[in-house]
């Protein structure tokens, strides 16, 4: 008998996965947690019912979310990563000497827990000494560290659940206020075939925040549609302002000091939903 893994990406629309095996089925206190080995993507880790992340895939993300914020700001040394328990995003932040210190903020530590166990090559800089792992809402935790970090990544699951808070308003205007005075945040803002009205919402609500605002995509075929967007705000550095001269060849997969900007032009469609 075959096992297969299906997530229903809208109520008429899905991808599907063969299993072939099952670590962990869990229902944490906040989300129903599953770690599977897939025969395409090798080992995933899902919430909700929700790809979080996979093996074979997960470098785009990952590096997608920490790089273009981290070489736009010219001192990055504080950085908050809302989110992330998966430890992929911490992993790219420690390949930038300038970081002296990374704050990790989940609020499920049984994610934590779990990928450290059976996914050791996505987390296993959650260890590093320049990495604080804390188990919290990351709500709170914003607005109990004002004009804190230079840069924060909010990598959270989409709008549900705990997550919900982590696309409002307030959150935002939190992140702003736990910033210095020219901090870069960016965060997740899903995809523009499915999600369009969040990306909008998303970028308009930023856009009455911070002074600078990109968005930005990358290729993440296990994520709904495949075309994914994040979005930037940022005090005072413009992304599209750096020089790719200036960009290090820092050891990834997908970002590029030639992709940096490039990332930032967008399909007309995608365009259109946040003039
Ligand atoms: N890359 C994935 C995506 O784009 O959907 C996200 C991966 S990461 C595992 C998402 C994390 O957000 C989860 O570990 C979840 O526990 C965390 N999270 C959700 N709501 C949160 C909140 N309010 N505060 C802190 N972490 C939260």
């Amino acid at each position: 008998m075959e096992l297969w893994y299906t997530e229903k990406q809208t109520d008429s629309f899905g991808i599907t996965a063969k299993v072939t095996e099952t670590y962990v089925r869990e229902q944490t206190d906040f989300q129903d947690l599953s770690m599977i080995e897939t025969e395409e993507w090798g080992t995933m880790l899902t919430l909700d019912g929700m790809v979080m992340t996979t093996v074979r895939d997960e470098f785009v993300y990952h590096e997608m979310v920490a790089h273009p914020a981290l070489v736009t700001h010219p001192n990055p040394e504080y950085v908050l990563v809302v989110g992330g328990g998966d430890g992929g995003v911490i992993r790219e932040i420690m390949k930038h000497p300038k970081v002296k210190k990374a704050v990790l903020v989940d609020i499920d530590g049984k994610v934590i827990e779990y990928s450290k166990k059976y996914l050791p090559t996505i987390a296993g800089e959650l260890d590093n000494p320049r990495v604080e792992v804390i188990v919290n809402d990351g709500y709170m935790h914003i607005h109990d560290h004002k004009n804190t970090y230079d840069v924060i990544m909010v990598d959270s699951t989409e709008p549900v659940g705990p997550a919900v808070e982590l696309f409002s308003k307030g959150f935002y205007q939190g992140i702003f206020d736990a910033l210095k005075e020219d901090g870069i945040f960016v965060a997740q803002t899903d995809n523009p075939w499915f999600k369009a009205d969040l990306i909008q919402t998303v970028n308009r609500d930023v856009k009455e925040i911070f002074p600078i605002v990109r968005v930005y995509s990358a290729n993440i075929p296990t994520y709904p549609s495949g075309l994914w967007t994040f979005t930037m705000g940022s005090k005072k550095h413009d992304p599209l302002q750096v020089e790719e001269s200036a960009i290090p060849e820092f050891p990834t997969k997908y970002y590029t000091p030639r992709l940096h900007k490039a990332a930032f032009v967008l399909p007309r469609f995608v365009e259109d939903l946040i003039k």
